[in-house]
């Protein structure tokens, strides 16, 4: 049996910090918590571990306070996860972007911290907070190994007609223009184990992931890695999702720009936050259980706004079958597909043309992992709950147990 280890594995947002202690090899989740409202008035941490519930409330002026809190919670006599912060072998962070410098997780050193300040510009909003993370857990741990698991880490084994825009070279030469793709933990985590799971070759399985939540990407992968992925230089791109809008003709921007005199950063807001599901169906939610119900009360819009989800779910799924001339198993994972029973049905009964049989018994659960297809349907179908969690701890004890 391999060491035992206990790591720590932290996602920073601008003013949260997101984290959770697990043993491994064993993935064994030890707890978890969540700072919020970080750099506000009042903060809260809440922690999760063995049916208890720790609570702060108080001013948290920024990460590096929030890390301390942290600590103090982690090793708190009565409720907490630890007995001592010595106890942590090494700690994972979730990073979003790592540019085109990074294909795979890595310990962190000057190096990567300069590649992920490098960064910034291709992930204003997440970059910058993922690094106080990590130099948070520098300063409040110093000497234990910190390891970066990058969103696009997955993305980046793309061969270059996947990845590069029919755009003019220059601005992939100046501006690393280029297909990034995200939800790479997911994608990584979902087709990996789906290999192990339905025991197909670990070398050549063709396996496309369903991500569909309220961010939503589609990835095909062949023996784990990554051919071609739905979301682009930016989370914008591929799918309709809760709010975004996914693939749009970009003339139709300039279109709306010009009539309603907004800014390329209002359209952008419009694009991301008000669009998708939420906007298809004149504003109902950006819900998917929501929409859902809209729909049974027969609310055209929130239907359309549905039927057009599924649609685009079903074409990205034909593209990357047609893309890798097959696939062998079809994975879903995320809010929408771990839970939505009647959407994973649709989308593969328009599958059928490749064989595919969904089993309706075995479909009918939630969140729990199993294939879902017919013992005589031609391709698995594989309902895999998602772990990116569970990802990063996997990379971080693997780069840090050599
Ligand atoms: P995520 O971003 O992965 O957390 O997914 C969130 C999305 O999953 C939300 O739009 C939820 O409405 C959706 N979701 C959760 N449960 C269900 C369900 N039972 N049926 C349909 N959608 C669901």
């Amino acid at each position: 049996m391999a060491d035992s280890k206990i790591i720590l594995i932290v996602n920073c947002g601008s003013s949260s910090l997101k984290y959770a202690v697990m043993r491994m090899p064993e993935r064994e989740q030890l707890g978890k918590g969540l700072v919020e409202r970080i750099g506000l008035e009042m903060g809260h941490l809440e922690q999760k571990a063995n049916g208890k519930v720790y609570e702060v409330n108080q001013k948290i002026e920024n990460h590096k306070v929030a890390m301390e809190l942290v600590m103090k919670a982690m090793t708190d006599s009565e409720k907490g996860i630890i007995k001592d912060t010595k106890e942590i072998a090494a700690i994972g962070h979730r990073v979003l972007h790592g540019g085109q410098y990074y294909y795979d997780s890595i310990v962190i050193n000057g190096d990567v911290k300069k590649a992920i300040r490098d960064c910034f510009d291709l992930g204003p909003l997440h970059n910058p907070a993922n690094l106080m993370g990590i130099e948070a857990c520098e300063a409040a741990m110093p000497g234990l190994p910190n390891v970066a698991v990058f969103d696009t880490a997955f993305g980046m084994a793309m061969p270059e007609k996947a990845y590069l825009y029919a755009i003019p070279h220059e601005y992939y030469e100046k501006y690393s223009i280029r297909r990034y793709g995200f939800h790479g933990t997911s994608h990584k985590f979902v087709s990996n184990e789906a290999i192990k799971f339905a025991n197909l070759d670990p070398k050549n399985a063709k396996v496309i992931v369903c991500h569909l939540g309220n961010g939503a990407s589609i990835s095909a992968s062949i023996g784990g890695k990554c051919v071609d992925t739905s979301m682009g230089l930016t989370p914008l791109e591929g799918l309709i999702m809760g709010t975004r809008s996914g693939d749009v003709d970009p003339a139709v921007l300039q279109f709306i720009m010009n009539k309603e005199k907004l800014t390329p950063d209002q359209m952008l807001n419009i694009l991301n936050k008000k669009s998708g599901v939420l906007g298809m169906s004149g504003g109902v939610s950006s819900d998917f259980r929501d929409i859902n119900k809209a729909k049974e009360e027969g609310n055209h819009l929130a239907e359309v706004a549905l039927d057009a989800f599924i649609y685009r779910v079903v074409k990205y799924v034909g593209a990357y079958v047609a893309a890798m001339n097959g696939v062998d198993a079809i994975c879903f994972c995320a809010g929408v597909g771990e839970n939505d029973i009647q959407a994973r049905k649709i989308i593969c009964e328009h599958l059928s043309y490749l064989g595919i049989k969904i089993d309706d018994k075995a479909n009918n659960v939630r969140g729990e992992r199993r294939v879902i297809s017919a013992p005589d349907s031609k391709v698995k179908v594989i309902l895999l709950p998602t772990n990116e969690e569970l990802q990063i701890a996997i990379d971080t004890y693997e780069l840090t147990n050599k």
